[in-house]
């Protein structure tokens, strides 16, 4: 998410979390009653983490989460585990990592795409083909406003997801067989090209 005012990125939940933005070290609040402190025992509030980034990537086939980025983060504080992870009340954001665009191509930029919240507009990644003109906050600017390592999908490792990896490219467009006409055409003009040459040579230092 980035501020308003253009001075700020954070982050929001995927489920519970969807009301809050948060920063790159942020306190979780409890959305349900700001009576007690997160995370409660009795409540569903708190941050919550994988111990695994295989489980986070599962999460993100899901497509309410497809277009999330992954945080590697650090907790601390107050924490409860569950089934596969932890769920606590601070957190730190070590590292962001970012799918690719919506076309496939490797992000490059995270664009606007709405569905913000008051104060906060809602990015994604996209590429630069799929940015063109339009004004976009730049992976550079998103490292410096969020103060950690920014990683993208590259396409050969696995993506944030699903494990894919593009098909094979063809060495060059043409099959073998199809080379030797061509070089056969270019052997003949620079034959006609060397003839050319001498003949001009032959006429400059031949006898007047
Ligand atoms: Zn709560
Ligand atoms: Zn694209």
């Amino acid at each position: 998410m980035l501020s308003a005012d253009g001075a700020a990125v954070g982050f929001n939940g995927v489920a519970l979390g969807r009301s809050q933005v948060y920063g790159t070290v942020a306190e979780a609040v409890c959305v349900q009653s700001p009576r007690h402190r997160c995370p409660s025992t009795w409540c569903d509030c708190g941050f919550y983490c994988f111990h695994d980034a295989d489980q986070a990537r599962a999460l993100a086939c899901d497509e309410q989460y497809e277009r999330s980025v992954l945080l590697e983060v650090l907790a601390s504080g107050r924490y409860v585990s569950y089934e596969l992870g932890l769920r606590y009340q601070r957190q730190t954001v070590r590292s962001v990592h970012l799918g690719r665009c919506r076309c496939g191509r490797t992000a490059a930029a995270l664009d606007d795409v709405g569905g913000g919240i008051v104060g906060w507009r809602r990015l994604e990644a996209v590429c630069r083909e799929c940015a063109g003109r339009r004004a976009v906050l730049s992976l550079t600017q998103l490292t410096r406003l969020a103060g950690v390592p920014v990683t993208v999908d590259e396409g050969a490792e696995r993506s944030v997801l699903a494990p894919l990896a593009p098909l094979p490219v063809p060495d060059d467009g043409l099959p073998p067989d199809a080379e030797i006409p061509l070089l056969t055409a270019e052997v003949t003009l620079l034959q006609a090209r060397l003839d050319e040459v001498q003949r001009r040579l032959q006429r400059l230092t031949g006898p007047s």
